[in-house]
């Protein structure tokens, strides 16, 4: 790359600069969305979906979509409650938006699709008692997914199993 300054380096470097400058992530879903536009997964007013499905890194999102095995909203926590990096997890994971969501969008189920690992699950655990007031069905993927394995590392097949074996909390 440093030898080819012109060629390479200065096109890589402006498109990371366009990316920092128009790339956001979506305060309300976590996603990543294009800055003065509206959110394709949860600004959309042609989509309308009853379930939103909750996941820890927008690279699970993609793996579910690419799946084709799910419809609906997601819900992009951005990491797990484990992440104590800075300060107010709660927040950062957009826990109290995902509440809003849930009232606004009248949806019926909240499908937690977290990591199966310790901080994944533990996660799970503390959306699925944030929630424990609102009345919506929760749901939490279930076989398929090895013990320690990650959403975004996991084939097509696996995730269709977790989806569709996923059980009620
Ligand atoms: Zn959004």
């Amino acid at each position: 790359m440093i030898n080819n300054r012109q060629e390479i380096l200065r096109p890589l470097a402006n498109n990371l600069s366009d990316v920092f400058k128009n790339i956001e992530r979506c305060k309300i879903c976590g996603t990543l969305k294009s800055n003065n536009h509206p959110c394709n997964n949860c600004e959309d007013k042609n989509k309308k979906f009853s379930k939103i499905c909750v996941v820890e890194n927008i690279s699970d999102q993609w793996a579910i979509e690419s799946s084709s095995i799910y419809q609906g909203y997601y819900h992009i926590l951005g990491g797990t409650i484990s992440d104590s990096t800075n300060g107010n997890n709660r927040e950062n994971l957009l826990i109290n938006s995902l509440i809003e969501r849930i009232k606004n969008d009248n949806i019926d189920e909240v499908i937690l699709a977290t990591s199966a690992t310790v901080e994944g699950q533990t996660t799970a655990f503390y959306i699925q008692d944030s929630l424990k007031n609102i009345n919506v069905k929760i749901s939490k993927l279930a076989q398929g997914l090895p013990v320690g394995g990650e959403i975004e590392t996991s084939d097509d097949g696996t995730l269709i199993s977790a989806f569709k074996n996923r059980k009620d909390l």
